[in-house]
């Protein structure tokens, strides 16, 4: 199963994070780590500060980059900003807002929860309601997901934002990001978010290891009246100029030069073509799963157009469909991997993730292994290659 190394050409990994890594980036982990007093560390750890508060739209944010993964980075800020007790509104997207809720409640917070509506995206008014009925203000904050993976779906960040100024509630505004920085338009400024939470492997194009939280000042504010006790994830204790201090210890520095050559390649490609390039894939994709969905078999998760992810799509299957099946003929016949539903939806669809260092050509060969896959299993799909081609070609 490990002998990875006999298989000829290019394996496709669309899974929703990790996902493909550009040689750019894979050379640059592999060089020598620095002693503690080289020049190069600072200005290294520098170089993704700053390239996480480009992506951010945030050049006031303060960045604390941790050794670490998404449940890491949550855990971060849970540490700063909430004591034993709290209460924080954290509105359903899916499988990721309640995996953050089960988490913020293991760290001994009270969640409100919305209901999550499967098939649909966050409705800001349920949001104002809910901070509109907490007239004593104990929501500390309300932890919202941006673009849930497991359901393929993008919340819209301004009209939630503006249902918490409806509401004229204090509550901080914190945003999971791990699954559209770098692949969708974000601006923490523009939406006032005070924490911002993301992770490494996703479309910040580089390996799983590293999680970070942005934060403005009153976010910061917040952290340094905390009595919550903590000594790893402080931010406070993090805010001395040496890398020592930054990271609590040693810089995670092989991660750091990954992430620099990452936001290297970003910089020179430009951001909105970074954006433009995602929306053309996942489009190419959309297009691809609508002929898929004609035999019956197949169908889009979410059901409102315009909140499908430009980082993953979520693909219903009809019952009798074996969901594990199929990936495993996918990646062992034809060296595409894909991912399956999670929670609720686990045996109830799959997802292609297509975001990060991707290109049309890596798409099409996705879906071709994927259709392939199909055809192994014998379930009944009109071929969406044509119509993927098609709407690459129209798209510029
Ligand atoms: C992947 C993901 C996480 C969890 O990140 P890990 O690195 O797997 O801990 C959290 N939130 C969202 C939206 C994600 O997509």
């Amino acid at each position: 199963m490990t002998a990875f190394a006999h298989i000829p050409g290019h394996r496709f990994l669309h899974a929703p994070g990790p996902t493909h890594l550009h040689r750019a980036v894979l050379e640059a982990m592999g060089r020598q780590p620095l002693d503690h007093g080289d020049p190069r560390l600072p200005a290294l750890v520098a170089a993704c500060e700053d390239g996480l508060k480009k992506l951010m739209g945030s050049p006031q944010a303060h960045v604390f980059l941790y050794a670490t993964n998404g449940h890491g980075a949550w855990e971060a800020a849970h540490a700063n900003l909430f004591s034993v007790g709290d209460t924080v509104l954290i509105p359903g997207t899916g499988h990721f807002s309640e995996s953050w809720a089960i988490q913020t409640e293991a760290l001994g917070a009270q969640v409100i929860r919305t209901p999550w509506i499967e098939g649909f995206p966050l409705d800001p008014q349920v949001i104002e309601a809910a901070l509109k009925a907490d007239t004593e203000h104990r929501i500390k904050a309300v932890l919202t997901v941006h673009t849930d993976t497991a359901s393929g779906m993008t919340n819209d960040l301004a009209a939630i934002r503006a249902a918490i100024d409806a509401a004229r509630h204090p509550a901080l505004f914190v945003v999971d990001v791990v699954a559209s920085l770098g692949a969708a338009p974000f601006n923490m400024d523009q939406v006032r978010a005070n924490v911002v939470i993301g992770a490494s492997q996703k479309g910040l194009m580089c390996t799983p290891g590293l999680g970070f939280c942005g934060v403005d000042a009153q976010a910061l504010d917040v952290a340094r009246r905390n009595p919550n006790p903590r000594f790893y994830w402080d931010w406070i204790r993090r805010l001395g100029k040496e890398s020592y201090f930054k990271f609590c210890g040693t810089a995670p520095q092989n991660l750091l030069m990954g992430m620099e050559a990452a936001f290297g390649l970003i910089a020179h490609e430009g951001i909105d073509q970074v954006f433009a390039r995602h929306d053309r894939i996942a489009r190419a994709t959309q297009a691809a799963v609508q002929c898929w969905s004609r035999a019956g078999q197949f169908g889009f998760f979410s059901q409102v157009a315009a909140a499908r992810s430009v980082s993953v799509t979520a693909i219903t299957v009809a019952p009798g469909i074996d969901v594990e099946a199929l990936r495993t003929v996918a990646r062992e016949r034809f060296q595409v991997a894909f991912a399956g539903g999670l929670g609720p939806m686990t045996g109830r669809m799959f997802r292609i993730g297509h975001l990060g260092d991707i290109n049309e050509a890596m798409i099409m060969g996705c879906l071709g292994g994927i259709e392939a896959a199909f055809a192994v299993q014998g379930i009944p799909f009109e071929s969406g290659l044509a119509a993927a081609a098609r709407s690459l070609s129209q798209s510029i």
